[in-house]
Order: C-alpha cells, then structure tokens, then sequence
C-alpha cells in the first residue's frame, strides 16, 4: 500500500477529495503523512533536507522571538503562571532559542508553562531532545490548554495547514477537487458551482473576473478565530510569522517543495512538503471579530530589525570573530527585503488592553 492507493480507494468510494483533505491526508496521515517520520528540514546537500525555515538559518531567530516574548509578559503585568505554547515547532529549535533569551528577564522562565502542539510522534521527539532540561507539555490540540494568559508563537506552521481553492466560473463559484486520472495517478477537476460557495469568499475577491481562483484556509480561520476570543477574555498574545501577501488577494498559491525544488503537488502524494501561502488579512479580521486586536502584519525584516537583530548580530560576531561571515550571512538571509526579508511576516494578535506589542509600528498603524 501506499499513500497514492489509499487516495484512489478512498476517491472509488467516496467520490473527490477537496484539496484540503488531500492537503492534510499528504502532511497528517498517521502511516504515510509527509510530516509523521521523517524530518524535512535542513540544507538540500549537507542534510538532505526539503527546505530550511528562519530558525534554522541562525539562533538569532528565536532569541529575538524570546525576547518579544519576554516584553510581552512584561506588558501582561508578569502573570504567574502563564502559557507560552509553539504551533508546529519543527525540531524545537525556535523554542530552545527562545527560552534561552528569556532567562535574561527575572522570573519570566519560571512562570512559564511550556505547551508544544505537535502532529508528528517523530518530530516530537526531536523537540523533546532540543529541549532536554525544560518541563514540556505535548498537546495536539488548543483545547486541550489550561486557562488563564497565553503566549502563542507560530513560525511556517499556518501555511501547512490545508486550503480549498475556488474558480470563479461562468455558473458561479466553483470547487477544485482531486479525482482519479484514469491511468492510477490523480488530477485536478472543477466540482460543479454552488451558491453556497460564494459565501466562503472574502468580500472583496468575489466579483473577481472569470477564471480567478480563490483559496481559502479554514483551520487557519478556526485558529484564529479561536485565539481572537481567547486572548480578549483570557489576555496574552500570539505571534504569527509566515510568508504571504498583506492583503487578500486572488490566486493559487498552494505548492509541492522536494529537495528545495518545486514539485508536481499531485505526483507522489505524502513525498513532499505542502505550503501555501498565508491570507493574514483574513486572519486578523476573524481574531478582531471575537474581540481581540491586530497588528500588522509587519515584513519580517523590519520585525526583526525592530527588536534588536543588527545589535544581537554584531554581539554574536564580536564573541566569535571566526563566524562573524556566517552570522552577517544569516542576518542577511532573514532580513534582506530578496530573502526572507520581505516576502515572510509577522503578525500579532493580542487582547486589547496590552496596546501595541513589541516590533509592530506604534498605535493608529495596528488595526485595533
Ligand atoms: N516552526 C518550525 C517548523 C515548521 S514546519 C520551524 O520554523 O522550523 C510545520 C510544523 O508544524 C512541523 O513541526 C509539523 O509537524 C507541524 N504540523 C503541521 N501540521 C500540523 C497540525 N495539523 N497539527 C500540529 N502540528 C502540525
């Protein structure tokens, strides 16, 4: 068996899958998901990885992210205990940054209760080696969080969650959807139009022209929608940080990344790393609608200039001159506006009374 003849039995069955259960099948299947054994990142030669994400360039990452952390708890008035929980933490590396840099701040590491939400049995064990020494908690979902104040950091874990596209047709709005090809692989095709769909586009791509396609995220939605609510009566904040447009905009995005090179999305399903790309407008209006503030989203560049990432380069090369090359290299790489600069963002959702957060421009620019 494999992944492919899982898909055919279940599309005999069933009929066609939407992109989003192809999506989540592809990432999340407990035997065959892309995500459940193996551990995708990395540089293409030196470690046969698919892709490299920021907290992987350099430490710096999530030091700066611990550090935003810290002013965040600070601004909270210091609750203790208080939550700080990772979407999808890779191999832990963000959050061993992150913890380290906190200590610099009194009593902020000993409030903290270390929540990790983790689909892959693999990948948590890596996390668990990355953060030997830390009281962890393993949970696979936020409803299985205590109450009271909440940190929430999330770096490339929105865009692997699974989006629906929609065409816009001569009929209406349509689906896409993953069929049989008739020669055992599988094929794009349009399901028929529906009024109904309609409903589920941001207003504003709606009377988008003939042939526009439209994707939407809606576990990403359901996050954000539930922290919005959660942050407005628990208090705390997240911290999103993933590539995408500001604005909503029209287009497919979703794409297959294998050895750092794109792939067909439909070719060798649970072989290779699903993405698309993140609507963090969409996000902030379903956080505001429960009532929680939104700021930016900022370019991850001038995020991470903002909260100190030149003066930490330059402290890190002064105590080892012989990696100063490799440091200016990655600041380079996380900061310039032709790297991950520009095209990654960061956006925070907050509980109103915490005013503007660390790193975002200062009130009347946030969308609170
Ligand atoms: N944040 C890390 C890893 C990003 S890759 C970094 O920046 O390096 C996406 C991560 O989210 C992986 O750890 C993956 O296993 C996890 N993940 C993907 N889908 C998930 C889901 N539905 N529930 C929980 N974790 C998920």
């Amino acid at each position: 068996m494999s992944l492919l003849d899982e898909l055919l039995t279940r599309i005999e069955r069933q009929g066609p899958l939407s992109l989003a259960d192809y999506m989540a099948l592809c990432l999340t299947h407990p035997r065959y998901g892309y995500y459940m054994s193996g551990d995708p990142f990395g540089a293409p030669r030196a470690e046969g990885g698919d892709f490299v994400t920021a907290p992987e360039i350099s430490q710096m990452f999530g030091e700066l992210i611990g550090l935003w952390c810290a002013d965040t708890w600070q601004r909270l008035g210091s609750p203790d205990p208080c939550l700080l929980v990772e979407l999808g933490p890779g191999r832990g590396s963000l959050m061993a940054d992150a913890l380290r840099a906190a200590r610099a701040l009194p009593g902020f590491s000993e409030a903290l209760q270390v929540h990790l939400v983790e689909v892959s049995p693999a990948l948590r064990r890596r996390q668990k080696e990355a953060l030997t020494g830390h009281r962890v908690t393993w949970i696979d979902s936020l409803a299985e969080l205590p109450d009271g104040p909440l940190l929430l950091i999330a770096n490339e874990f929105f865009d692997a969650l699974p989006v629906r596209q929609f065409e816009q047709t001569a009929g209406g709005w349509a689906e896409r959807v993953v069929v049989a090809d008739g020669e055992g692989g599988l094929a794009m095709a349009l399901a028929p139009p529906s009024p109904l769909n309609a409903a589920l586009i941001p207003p504003g791509l709606r009377g988008a022209a003939g042939g526009s396609l439209v994707e939407l995220c809606p576990q990403g939605l359901n996050l954000a929608a539930y922290l919005g609510e959660r942050l407005a009566q628990q208090g705390g904040a997240a911290l999103i940080v993933d590539y995408g447009p500001a604005a909503s905009t029209a287009g497919a995005t979703l794409q297959a990344l294998r050895r750092h090179r794109r792939a067909d999305v439909l070719a060798d399903p649970g072989s290779a790393d699903l993405t698309a790309h993140v609507d963090f407008e969409s996000l902030a209006e379903a956080a505001a609608a429960k009532g929680a503030a939104a700021f930016g989203p900022v370019e991850q560049g001038v995020f991470l200039e903002a909260l100190g990432l030149d003066a930490r380069a330059a402290a890190l090369a002064a105590t080892a001159p012989a990696k100063a090359r490799e440091i200016e290299a990655a600041r380079h790489r996380l900061a310039a506006p032709g790297q991950m600069g520009s095209l990654f963002k960061a956006l925070a959702l907050a509980a109103p009374a915490l005013g503007t957060p660390a790193g975002f421009p200062d009130a009347g620019a946030g969308r609170a």
